[in-house]
Formats: structure tokens, C-alpha cells, sequence
């Protein structure tokens, strides 16, 4: 009894090492990526003019996957004027580490202007707006107009040395047709005629092929088997019909036009049509 109560101690204890194992990873897990794995904004040198302002982002972008397009500052500068300036720009949509060098405008020299008093603050928002993801990036406003006149990166270097990966195809499509080969060149008149309910539809379909001749049976004969399809009747109602247990000849049944009995003939799919020439 005393060894049950122990082992039965020893695996709840265990249970509980374990769950509380996983809850300190996972716990340790989010902290790492809170601290060092956010997206990393960067502002490099501008090849534009004044107005030019060029960065880039880098971020896990198998982890959050989202096309960035659209960046945004904005300056709050309360107790100066302006105590507010606004500048959105968009640009072609990144999926994975990207740079760019865009122009934006007039404002961007009135924001950097503004910079100048210390309670002021720079933030950076940049938006996946597809994908409704936006990321911020807070600046002591003089830190950011500091950063911009010091900044030597260039994007262009940037977006070489990081190969885009979104410009990689991400799925091989098999090359693949489905147009039939051409049938192989034939003398032989298309037999395509056996299924009535078709038959007109296809009426011609052999093109120049020379009609095959016609020719009188002797004899025409139903063998065991048939399994009552009507197909034969359907095809020459002159010479079978089909009851229902099975199908029989005519009496008096024409034997001169061969080519349809045997097309029937081809038609039943138990084989049970017979004749001879
Ligand atoms: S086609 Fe063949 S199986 Fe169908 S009814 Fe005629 S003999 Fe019978």
C-alpha cells in the first residue's frame, strides 16, 4: 500500500515539474522575442534631395507575415509650433527585410525643423495595411533629427545585401497540358456512331476517310449473357429486341445490312452478340 501512495506521489510531482517546465519556456520564450526579437527600424542616408528621407525594417518575417507599404511620422511638439506635423508615405509592398529612399515632400524639412525642442518626440509608424499590422518606433525628437544628418547606410546597398526574398517564387507549377495528341493516321472510317444519342452529334467526324463497304450476314444470334442494356435495339430495331430478361432476334429479321448488326454487335458490352458473314 505504502509503495502505491509513493509511486503515486512521485508521477503527480512529476505531472506538475512538467507542466510547470513548459509554462517557464513558453514565459521565457515570449519575453526573448519581446526584447530581442522586434522589428528593427533603421534610418540610413538619403540619395534624394532635401526632402529625401530613406530607412529600412527588419523583422521575422516567418513568424509575423505581412507586406509592409506605407510608412508614417509624426512629430508631437507640445510646447512649441508646430505642435504637430504629419507625413504618410506609401511605397511598393515588402514581405521580408527591406530599405527605401523615398521623397516626402516639404513637411519633412518643417518636421526635422521642429525637432529642436527637447520635450519633443518623433514616432514612426509603419503599416502592412493589407494586413492590418502597424508597428511604432518612438525617437526623442531631437535624437531623430540627430540620427538623420548621421545617417550613412544607403538603400539600395541595403535591399542588395539583403535579396529580397518575396521576389522568389514560392511554388513550382508543373508544366502540364491537357490537349490529346493527335489521333495516328488511319484509312479506317471512325466507328463513333454507337451510341445513338451521340451519333448525329459525331456525324462526319471521319472526315475524307472512305466509307467502309457494306455487306449481308448469313446469320445473327444472341449467346447467353446479355444483361438487358437495349443498346443493340437502340442501334437496329429491325433485328433485335430487347425484353426484359434478354434479347432476341426478329423473326424475319433483315440480314443484308452487316455494318449495323455489327456496330450493335460492337456496342453490347457482354459481347453476346454474334453473327457470321
Ligand atoms: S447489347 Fe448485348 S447486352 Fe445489351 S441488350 Fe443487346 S444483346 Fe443484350
Amino acid at each position: 500500500m505504502n509503495t502505491t501512495f509513493i509511486a503515486m506521489g512521485v508521477a503527480l510531482l512529476a505531472g506538475i515539474g512538467l507542466v510547470v517546465t513548459v509554462g517557464v519556456f513558453s514565459l521565457l520564450s515570449g519575453a526573448f522575442h519581446f526584447l530581442f526579437a522586434r522589428p528593427k527600424f533603421t534610418i540610413l542616408k538619403s540619395k534624394q534631395e532635401s526632402n529625401g528621407f530613406a530607412f529600412s525594417l527588419k523583422w521575422n518575417s516567418s513568424r509575423e507575415p505581412a507586406k509592409f507599404d506605407s510608412i508614417r511620422l509624426r512629430l508631437f511638439n507640445p510646447f512649441s509650433n508646430p505642435t504637430q506635423v504629419d507625413v504618410t508615405r506609401t511605397f511598393d509592398a515588402a514581405s521580408s527585410t527591406f530599405a527605401r529612399d523615398l521623397d516626402f515632400g516639404k513637411n519633412l524639412g518643417e518636421l526635422l525643423e521642429a525637432c529642436n525642442h527637447e520635450s519633443a518626440s518623433v514616432e514612426v509608424e509603419m503599416s502592412a495595411s493589407k494586413d492590418a499590422l502597424v508597428h511604432h518606433f518612438m525617437f526623442k525628437a531631437e535624437a531623430f533629427k540627430a540620427m538623420v544628418e548621421a545617417a550613412t547606410g544607403d538603400a539600395e546597398k541595403f535591399n542588395e545585401e539583403h535579396s529580397l526574398n518575396y521576389a522568389k517564387p514560392l511554388y513550382q507549377i508543373p508544366k502540364r497540358t491537357f490537349i490529346a495528341e493527335p489521333l495516328p493516321a488511319s484509312n479506317k472510317a471512325l466507328k463513333i456512331s454507337s451510341n445513338p444519342e451521340f451519333a448525329g452529334a459525331f456525324a462526319g467526324a471521319a472526315g475524307d476517310a472512305p466509307a467502309a463497304e457494306n455487306f449481308s450476314i448469313s446469320k445473327v444470334w444472341i449467346e447467353p449473357g446479355c444483361i438487358v442494356c437495349d443498346a443493340c435495339e437502340a442501334i437496329y430495331p429491325e433485328v433485335f429486341e430487347v425484353t426484359d430478361e434478354t434479347c432476341l432476334i426478329r423473326p424475319g429479321a433483315p440480314l443484308d445490312n452487316g455494318l449495323l448488326v455489327e456496330e450493335a454487335a460492337e456496342a453490347c458490352p457482354v459481347e453476346v452478340i454474334k453473327f457470321t458473314k
